[in-house]
């Protein structure tokens, strides 16, 4: 574990450990989040992990269940996941983590259940970040919007009526929408999909070609602050980056006309250099009545993984209840 920080809140909290919590776990390619999130989506306590270290099956339960039982005190519910793959929702079975290598069929819930004693549910990762957004955050009260991760690959969910686009499995795999005939290798088996464009390796990658001898980037944030600094490389990258995101977005918008797109991830760090050119190259492509009123929008919720995991978790408990 990385880290463990009990937040403001949990001072408050002390005295009333009966009230109801719910454990959202968010599981990204470089950290796993832990939090206790009580019933008005508040982060109490919370656990940052590398996901490296938890890769392998039985390392990732065990955690999980000592975590459980550390959290004892605490009155949970229900568990939450946000897992970076295709899943069976209804059966919270993983087909397929195409950045985690060794998690394909693999019945997280029924193993989860057996273990916590608690109700588990799953979901696509990006489809969890949208609950929270659409819940509390940049989203909230719109009927279409499309969402965005990214990050190591790019996870994407869509709203639509004001539900998630899902049925039987997390459905939609945005990051891995064909956008090039160029054969460039992507971890889902296929190749050239948007996020081999705009994942953080390619672009830390594309920017160190850019400066062949000159000071490397080690982040994606450093190409971001030298971009503010107006260095021609970094902004090279970002415009390229854009006008890839850009098309494929135009695609999109042209598909499912969003009042909003909520950018989040850690690349979205960036939000401020790559906005305009985003737009630019939207507007260059999309069909003009399915552009109108439409925003782009940096994410709001401050933890959204944890929090739209914890939601999933809370909803669907919910949910149960009613049909009872
Ligand atoms: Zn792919």
């Amino acid at each position: 574990m990385l880290e463990q920080s009990n937040l403001k809140e949990s001072n408050k909290f002390k005295s009333s450990n009966e009230a109801k919590v719910f454990l959202g776990i968010d599981w990204g390619g470089t950290f796993i989040k832990a939090g206790v999130v009580d019933e008005e989506d508040r982060i109490l306590k919370k656990l940052i992990y590398e996901s490296k270290q938890l890769k392998d099956k039985r390392a990732f339960i065990k955690e999980i269940e000592v975590l459980a039982k550390e959290l004892s005190a605490f009155k949970v519910q229900a568990v939450g996941i946000g897992a970076p793959g295709i899943i069976n929702l209804k059966k919270g079975f993983i087909y397929y983590l195409p950045n985690i290598k060794g998690w394909r069929n693999y019945p997280l819930k029924d193993i989860l259940e057996k273990k916590l004693k608690l109700p588990v549910f799953v979901d696509n990762d990006a489809n969890v970040f949208a609950l929270a957004e659409a819940r509390c955050g940049a989203a909230k009260g719109k009927s279409r919007a499309i969402f965005l991760t990214l990050g190591t690959g790019l996870g994407g969910a869509v709203i639509f009526k004001g539900k998630i686009l899902n049925d039987e499995t997390s459905a939609l795999e945005l990051g891995h929408v064909p956008i090039s005939l160029e054969k460039r290798k992507c971890g889902c088996g296929g190749f050239g999909c948007i996020e081999t464009f705009t994942g953080n390796s390619y672009l830390l990658k594309r920017y160190n070609q850019l400066k062949k001898n000159g000071a490397s980037a080690k982040e994606v944030k450093d190409i971001f602050n030298r971009a503010l600094e107006g260095e021609k490389q970094a902004l090279v990258v970002w415009k390229e980056f854009s006008s890839a995101l850009g098309g494929f977005l135009a695609g999109m918008v042209n598909v499912f006309n969003p009042q909003a797109i909520i950018f989040g991830g850690g690349v979205s760090g960036a939000f401020k250099i790559f906005k305009p050119f985003v737009w630019k190259a939207i507007k260059n492509q999309a069909m003009w009545p399915q552009i109108k009123g439409l925003k782009l929008v940096k994410a709001k919720v401050k933890e959204a993984g944890v929090i739209g995991a914890a939601l999933l978790a809370k909803e669907k408990i919910a949910f149960k209840t009613i049909e009872k």
